[in-house]
């Protein structure tokens, strides 16, 4: 049972080590660093252990998930150029609370998802950038 739950933080750790919203494949890819004999499904078992225990959050993002180790409230920010997932930071009061076409309608609460070109791939001096992981 030990040796369990050892992978399992071992995971939770690579996860925390990074705000990049990983796929299980990298989180997979540090992990056997740590511990060679981990497998594929054990990570994915674990990942959803961590889920289940609301320490992580699961994200769908084009039709794969990535994990972030943030469960904190925060929206995502996808960058089309580069892939990469950033936390913003938006609060209900940043939102329309009445809705013009539906005035009946009183907004308690969204589920955001931003996309657009991240600073750094506006800047196309800056190399290296582009081939960034995940
Ligand atoms: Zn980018
Ligand atoms: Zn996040």
């Amino acid at each position: 049972m030990k040796r369990f739950s050892r992978q399992r933080e071992t995971i939770f750790e690579v996860l925390q080590g990074t705000d990049s919203h990983p796929t299980a494949d990298w989180v997979y890819d540090q992990v056997r660093q740590e511990l060679p004999r981990i497998s594929l499904g054990t990570i994915y078992r674990n990942l959803g252990q961590l889920e289940a225990a609301g320490r992580i959050r699961r994200l769908l993002d084009d039709g794969h998930f990535r994990y972030d180790a943030n469960i904190e409230p925060h929206e995502h920010f996808r960058c089309l150029h580069c892939r990469r997932m950033f936390d913003v930071h938006i609060a209900l009061q940043d939102i329309p609370t009445r809705l013009p076409e539906r005035p009946g309608f009183k907004v308690t609460d969204f589920n955001l998802e931003l996309m657009g070109i991240c600073d750094e791939c506006q800047t196309p001096q800056k190399k290296g950038t582009q081939d960034h992981d995940a």
